[in-house]
């Protein structure tokens, strides 16, 4: 039989990079705590028809990335291929949004059938917030803060650029589609088919074509700029103020219109050169229109969604992987001879007297060199010797090091605990959230 294999696009996240995603995890958990979000968690499979109706029938995700079944019921479902429409249909559907704020974060894997390559895989990893019942920029604001201070926790402070849009309101954007609409058929024949085939049900994804041809006739296409609301205007000048006084720079890219449909007034990404192809890191704005069009009363809403896995890629390609972000022992006991059953009640007695720290009793025997070698492996900070011979378990252990950071001593066994103690006074516990 031939060997099985993970599902194209689809990755293991391998103990080794394991320590790096909790990293981004606590870290994740530590900013949106110091702003007041709570955790939401919702299903991975949903209806179909929400995804169609929230992302839009004519948006690359419906058309051709969903991977969407017929159940043995005869319900049609889908793997959620982002997390805003479930986020939304959850609230709703358990009355959070009625006359409500929330302040609302989710993290999970989302499923796209895209063509993979790096940085971009058919199943990945997000983090997101959804802010609801808040109409006004400072809320627009205040999820671009929280991303930044993001970055700023994870040492990416100034490693990002912060693209941002005006698409305007709904009715803006129903007057300027219409224009875009006439002048895309106006110069039909210098685009490529499929921007061709979206004139009609959605121009604005022509906007965003890396079709060279395609991508000529955009550049030229009239701005949006043009057709905006005073009220887009606004909202849109007064993030920007609030951006400034909050000492976060922006670019603005008219080209930028995102891939969903549920957005309006300001979006935004956040992007690297550092990634190639994939750089944006992360995306979101507001989706005032959302939450009525899923059946809800109308509720002002915006947030934002984090690639996990380009996050890890931009850490590793930028060097910026912390010591607390790779996995490493605390204390490794070594033991040598039949001495398990001492060895495993020191173990024991170490976990007790340290709960935040790891403590691998080595299982199995082995020679000397073997077991230190598995030490290394383990990245430990603290080795205990343990050497039983004849006489049975021994009357002292012996506590090293890796690095040569402390002499080695004899201790007696009683002692040990007390002067293991000592020794790790000396580093951090590897698992600080602990
Ligand atoms: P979106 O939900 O399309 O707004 O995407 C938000 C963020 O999720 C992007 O900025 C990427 O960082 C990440 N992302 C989207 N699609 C993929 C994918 N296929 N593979 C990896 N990351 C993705």
């Amino acid at each position: 039989m031939a060997r099985l294999q993970a599902i194209r696009g689809m990755n293991d996240i391998l103990p080794d990079q394991t320590a790096l995603w909790q990293h981004l995890e606590d870290s994740f958990r530590a900013t949106v705590d110091s702003f007041g979000y709570r955790e939401i968690r919702f299903p991975l499979i949903e209806q179909t028809r929400l995804f169609r109706r929230s992302i839009g029938e004519v948006t690359d995700i419906v058309e051709k990335e969903m991977y969407s079944f017929e159940d043995s019921g005869g319900d049609h479902i889908s793997l959620r291929p982002e997390g805003t429409a479930g986020c939304v249909r959850a609230a709703e559907q358990h009355g959070l949004l009625y006359n409500r704020q929330q302040r609302l974060w989710y993290q999970g894997a989302m499923f796209r059938r895209e063509r993979p390559q790096k940085g971009r895989y058919r199943q990945f990893h997000q983090f997101g917030v959804e802010a609801f019942g808040m109409a006004g920029p400072d809320i627009d604001a205040e999820v671009i803060e929280l991303s930044a201070a993001y970055w700023r926790r994870l040492g990416l402070g100034g490693k990002l650029k912060l693209e941002l849009n005006n698409i305007g309101s709904a009715e803006d954007r129903k007057r300027y589609g219409g224009a875009l609409g006439e002048y895309l058929l106006s110069r039909a024949d210098e685009i490529d088919a499929a921007a061709r085939s979206r004139i009609h049900s959605n121009p604005f994804r022509v906007l965003d074509s890396k079709h060279p041809g395609t991508r000529k006739v955009a550049d030229e296409a009239p701005a949006m700029a043009e057709y905006l609301s005073p009220e887009s205007v606004a909202h849109y000048a007064a993030l920007k103020e609030l951006l400034r006084a909050a000492g976060i720079r922006h670019i603005e890219n008219p080209s930028l219109v995102r891939g969903l449909d549920y957005y309006n007034y300001c979006v935004f990404e956040w992007t690297t050169d550092a990634l190639g192809a994939q750089g944006a890191v992360c995306g979101g704005g507001r989706y005032d229109g959302l939450v009525a069009q899923l059946g809800g009363r109308p509720t002002p809403a915006a947030g934002f969604a984090i690639g996990i896995e380009r996050l890890a890629l931009l850490l590793e390609t930028l060097d910026r992987i912390p010591p607390e972000a790779q996995f490493r022992a605390d204390v490794c006991l070594v033991v040598l001879g039949p001495a398990t059953t001492v060895a495993q009640e020191l173990a024991r007695r170490l976990r007790e007297a340290f709960p935040a720290r790891s403590v691998v009793c080595q299982c199995g025997g082995g020679k000397y060199a073997q077991q230190v070698k598995r030490a290394y492996d383990l990245r430990a900070d603290v080795l205990v010797v343990m050497e039983a011979g004849e006489g049975g378990p021994p009357a002292e252990v012996k506590l090293r090091s890796l690095d040569e950071r402390f002499e080695p001593r004899m201790v007696t066994r009683d002692q040990c605990v007390a002067a293991v103690g000592e020794l790790l006074s000396l580093s951090p516990p590897a698992r600080q959230d602990l």
